[in-house]
């Protein structure tokens, strides 16, 4: 048994590895999650289910159930506010996670790692998926408090210092995605504009994508990331493009999980040969 945990930003984020999720709890590993925000600047999909008052508590609510279905045991949040899309006024919150104090986050990331001992650590790639700031700014923190973890000189009124197994970063092969939704606009399920924007600049698509070290086939439990996709109900509302992509064709793109192994340090040919589980 393993202790892993994920820490990313926003209730929903974990979908993207819930296939990896559920099949590390159905194999007896002990998970816990770490949401650094409660995404209270993400869509409202219907007004009956939040206001922008209330969004960060209904998500934090869709955020519990959605982990009781992929058997994340254990949820913390950092207590930080959603930063917004790039560009918005919502990045100059003082409380947004984007204008956190380094020095404070990364002691509350080290509070929070060194209490749980995880031995495998999860969190976005630098580019954080598509370019979300709150992501981008969850990997910089992460991985400069990776190493302080097992650091008794740093942050020493902090107990429990320990060195982890491995760390990974969560990555997207857009190439994949891209091929995805260019099927389903070709066959008229999504509209042609649906996820304008979305996609990384190519170098940095490339990059990643050469980056990445372990594939996991992830199908077994495709049900179960599904299910608990749903939940997300203020962010996948019924008529979110998403919901209109058919089973099969997100099968076709979406089989594997992938990751970039960032500690141990990996050797090159583990880029090439891209493992199939994580430990
Ligand atoms: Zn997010």
């Amino acid at each position: 048994m393993k202790k892993i945990m994920a820490i990313f930003a926003h209730p929903d984020d974990e979908g993207a590895i819930g296939g990896t999720l559920a099949q590390l709890a159905q194999d007896g590993h002990d998970l816990t999650l770490i949401c650094t925000t409660r995404g209270e600047v993400g869509q409202i999909s219907d007004p009956a289910l939040a206001t922008p008052e209330t969004l960060g508590e209904v998500r934090e609510q869709e955020l519990r159930a959605a982990c009781e279905i992929l058997g994340v045991q254990h949820l913390e949040f950092l207590g930080y506010r959603d930063s917004g899309m790039e560009g918005t006024d919502e990045n100059n919150d003082p409380r947004a996670w984007v204008q956190a104090d380094p020095d404070e986050a990364k002691r509350k990331l080290i509070q929070v790692i060194r209490q749980y001992q995880p031995e495998i650590i999860i969190t976005f790639e630098p580019y954080g998926w598509y370019g979300h700031p709150d992501h981008r700014i969850t990997c910089t923190w992460v991985t400069e408090a990776f190493p302080m973890i097992s650091d008794g000189s740093a942050y020493p009124d902090i107990d429990g210092a320990y060195q982890p197994e491995a760390f990974y970063y969560s990555a997207f092969k857009f190439s994949q995605f891209g091929g995805m939704i260019q099927k389903a606009i070709d066959e008229g399920y999504i509209p042609e504009d649906a996820f304008e924007n979305f996609a990384p600049p190519e170098d940095v698509q490339i990059e990643t994508e050469k980056s990445i070290t372990h594939a996991i086939d992830v199908r077994a439990t495709y049900k179960i990331q599904q299910e608990a996709q749903q939940v997300h109900k203020t962010q996948f509302g019924e008529d979110s493009p998403f919901n209109n992509i058919p089973d099969e064709m997100r099968l076709e793109f979406g089989s594997e999980d992938y990751y970039i192994q960032v500690y141990p340090e990996p050797d090159a040919s583990l880029r090439e040969n891209n493992l199939t589980t994580l430990f």
